[in-house]
């Protein structure tokens, strides 16, 4: 049975189908235990400036969650999560929203850098330029490992999907940033947070990597890192269960034991 822990909905503004329909969808592909995590971004994605009403979509989610539950094929599990997007940026509002007793999960992810807009949104003109931006991005993400309001951080080095896209042949890898990815993984196994193996670029062109890639799933293993959860990232049903299988495989490959899915915010490690 398949696990997936990072899946949108029409509760995120790029998610294309409902709750009920992406669970039907995953559930007809292996998918046996769902947690739902639409986007709840910090920061306007054009400015990088703190919005209001990040939330505002709560009623919505937890009625078209309660709706899913209900048409629910038997041998399907559902929970509710969020990936809750730049939560470094504005510490005290994150918590606030992470602490919403509906959540059983909350993923911590970064679209965008401080006051700057979201990584989909530039053009990308140099490699200087792509470097530079994702040593901020590695930065930054050292910081939020470094915070509490969450439990798992999402797709660690995704920019390389928007620079590539533009035709600049970048990694986040050890090659590049070692020395800060150590110091990442370091922060999250000591500060009790953990990782997702995001599987939304398996397959696909330009980029077919787990996020992040497998040299980096393999050093925060040896460097005793325990939590990890599984994520297809699908936005609509023609993506549902993308890439899971092939996640699964690359953790046992690695020598994982257990992924983890979180209930209530606790985390419940399965056998895999
Ligand atoms: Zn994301
Ligand atoms: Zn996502």
């Amino acid at each position: 049975m398949l696990y997936d822990c990072h899946i949108h909905s029409t509760c995120s503004t790029d998610g294309r189908n409902t709750m009920e329909e992406m669970a039907q969808a995953s559930f007809k592909k292996g998918v046996g235990y769902i947690c739902f995590t639409d986007h709840c971004d910090i920061d306007d994605y054009m400015t990088g400036l703190p919005i209001e009403g990040s939330y505002d979509h709560r009623e919505k989610t937890i009625r078209m969650f309660e709706e899913a539950v209900k048409k629910a094929p038997s041998g399907l599990q559902l929970h509710l999560g969020m990936e809750l997007g730049g939560g470094n940026h504005d510490l005290q509002r994150a918590k606030k929203i992470a602490a919403s007793p509906e959540l059983d999960f909350v993923l911590g992810s970064l679209h965008n850098l401080k006051g700057k807009k979201d990584f989909y949104e530039y053009s990308y003109e140099s490699m200087a330029q792509c470097h530079e931006l994702m040593d901020e991005y590695a930065t930054e993400l050292i910081e939020l490992a470094g915070m509490d309001f969450f439990d798992t951080m999402a797709h660690i080095g995704y920019t390389i999907r928007y620079m590539r896209r533009d035709g600049f042949d970048v990694s986040f890898n050890l090659e590049g940033y070692g020395d800060k990815i150590e110091v990442l993984l370091k922060t999250l196994i000591q500060n009790g947070r953990g990782l997702e193996i995001n599987c939304s670029g398996l397959g696909r062109e330009r980029i077919d990597a787990p996020m992040p890639e497998v040299e980096i799933l393999r050093l925060y293993r040896q460097l005793g890192g325990e939590i990890i959860t599984i994520g297809s990232d699908a936005h609509s049903v023609s993506r549902a269960a993308s890439g899971l299988r092939q996640g699964f495989d690359i953790l046992r490959q690695l020598g994982y034991k257990y992924i983890t899915v979180f209930e209530k915010r606790k985390p419940r490690f399965i056998k895999i």
